[in-house]
This record gives structure tokens, C-alpha cells and sequence, in this order.
């Protein structure tokens, strides 16, 4: 198999990969999309909210915010040292504290990880009036897209190309705070290591 890079920035990539089959193209696409763990707001603890949203409304606005963070920083929780209770390695703390009357955006909230923060600052959560306030305690946590779409890494499409049917033009648009090359090369390893498993099993069949 061959990859060639075609077009290539922050939030897209474009490549064609030769000499594939259609069954690895899709699997690439779907894992792209749906099993490359991403982070994303998962609890919300609201110390003061008196604004026109309800606290529901708010914790899944704050859920579909993109963040920024560092893959290698965080296990998902279930599988941590923490045995899921929640801790540093796999879980952030994103605090908001504001007062009306103001716009809490997305850049509004500050983190307890420096390289954890929201992909757009200009993201808005709430509008709060005069004598309104937003004090929270949002956590956040790894998850994949087929466990809920906030969790979504990428969108990916494949397209064939004319008179050669191992031929795929696929085009990757992150929607998480992941870079659409780690994207393309987590689904990759992601592959690896099912193939792997694969193998193990069948090894015990025998
Ligand atoms: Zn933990």
C-alpha cells in the first residue's frame, strides 16, 4: 500500500492510497470517524448557573466543544491506574467562573492540564444578563465517536478513482482538537493492533 499526501492543512488532509482493496479503505474511514479516541466534557458539576439555560442545556454545549489535548497524556478511565474512580491521567478539570452581563465563550474556561484547551476560544456557551452567574466544574475524558458524536475524531470519505478500483482519493476533516495526520496514523495503528488480536485468537483455535 502507498499513501500520497495531496493537500494538507490544521483541519484537513487529503490523500490517495493505492494498491488497497475496498474493505480496508472503509474500515480506515470508519475508524477514522468513529474509534480514535478523542476528549470531551463527560460530567458537569454546576456550583451557580441563574441563567436563561438549563443546567442540561449548558453541560451539552460544553460536551461539543473540540479540545486540544495530548493523545499520549491521557488512558481512557475505565482502563487507568485510577481502576475508573478518575485522576490526572484521565481526567481534566475545565473551571468556568463568570458574571453577567458578558458571553461565556468557550475560551472562558480554564483548564488543570496547560496543554488541554478548547480548539476555538470563540465558541459560545451561554449569554449571561445582569445579576446572572456561571460557576461550573466540567470533567473531561477520553471517549470514541460510536460511544456518542461529541467524541467524534474526523469526518473521512473515500472516493474511487476512475479505471482503478485499488485506488481511494480520501479526504479527513478533523472536528476534535486532534490534527488530521495523528487522525489518519491512529486509525492506522488501530487496524495493527485488531489484525494482531486476530491473530491471537485464532492462534488458540488451532
Ligand atoms: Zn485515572
Amino acid at each position: 500500500m502507498k499513501i500520497k499526501i495531496t493537500e494538507q492543512d490544521d483541519k484537513k488532509l487529503a490523500f490517495t492510497l493505492e494498491d488497497a482493496d475496498v474493505t480496508f479503505a472503509n474500515a480506515m474511514r470508519r475508524i477514522m470517524m468513529v474509534e480514535v479516541p478523542t476528549l470531551a466534557v463527560e460530567f458537569v458539576d454546576f456550583h451557580e448557573n441563574n441563567s436563561a439555560m438549563y443546567d442540561e442545556v449548558v453541560a451539552h454545549r460544553l460536551g461539543l466543544i473540540p479540545l486540544v489535548f495530548d493523545p499520549k497524556m491521557y488512558n481512557f478511565t475505565e482502563e487507568c491506574v485510577c481502576e475508573g474512580k478518575g485522576c490526572s491521567q484521565c481526567q481534566v478539570y475545565l473551571v468556568a467562573d463568570k458574571k453577567g452581563p458578558c458571553v461565556v465563550y468557550s475560551g472562558d474556561l480554564k483548564s488543570t492540564d496547560e496543554n488541554v484547551k478548547p480548539a476555538d476560544p470563540g465558541f459560545p456557551i451561554v449569554e449571561l444578563l445582569e445579576g446572572q452567574n456561571l460557576k461550573l466544574d466540567a470533567i473531561a475524558q477520553l471517549g470514541k465517536g460510536e460511544a456518542h458524536i461529541k467524541w467524534q475524531a474526523a469526518i473521512a470519505a473515500y472516493k474511487y478513482s476512475k479505471n482503478n478500483d485499488t485506488k481511494f482519493g480520501f479526504i479527513v476533516e478533523s472536528v476534535s482538537g486532534l490534527e488530521p495526520a495523528y487522525i489518519v496514523q491512529k486509525a492506522a495503528e488501530i487496524i495493527e493492533t485488531k489484525a494482531e488480536q486476530f491473530r491471537e485468537q485464532l492462534k488458540e483455535v488451532k
